[in-house]
């Protein structure tokens, strides 16, 4: 499951203005959020603007003991295998909210 080939462009606007990395397949046109038609390629959001920093979130008092130890411990591992391992995660994750949340 590659991690960025779906996903190649995202909204400058849309970040610049609320912070939102709002992202998009390659072919799409404009952002459907702003309207804007100015959507640009990803890898310039690492390059420029990082969104957010490993030292921010450990340093980061506000952030839970579970989170910084999980990212430690990525930070030991493969960088592919933890991004795309950690999408799995986030998505199992969403999709239990989400189950549970309906139930509630
Ligand atoms: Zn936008």
């Amino acid at each position: 499951m590659p991690l960025s080939n779906c996903v190649t462009l995202h909204c400058p606007v849309c970040l610049r203005d609320r912070g939102e990395l709002i992202c998009y397949a390659s072919r799409q046109k404009h952002c459907v959020i702003c309207q804007c038609e100015t959507l640009e390629p990803l890898e310039l959001v690492g390059d420029a603007e990082p969104v957010l920093e490993v030292e921010q979130v450990v340093g980061d008092p506000a952030a839970s003991f579970w989170l910084k130890n999980a990212l430690c411990e990525a930070l030991n591992r493969d960088p592919v295998d933890a991004a795309n391992e950690a999408e799995v995660l986030a998505r199992i994750l969403d999709q239990r909210c989400r189950k549970l949340l309906r139930a509630a």
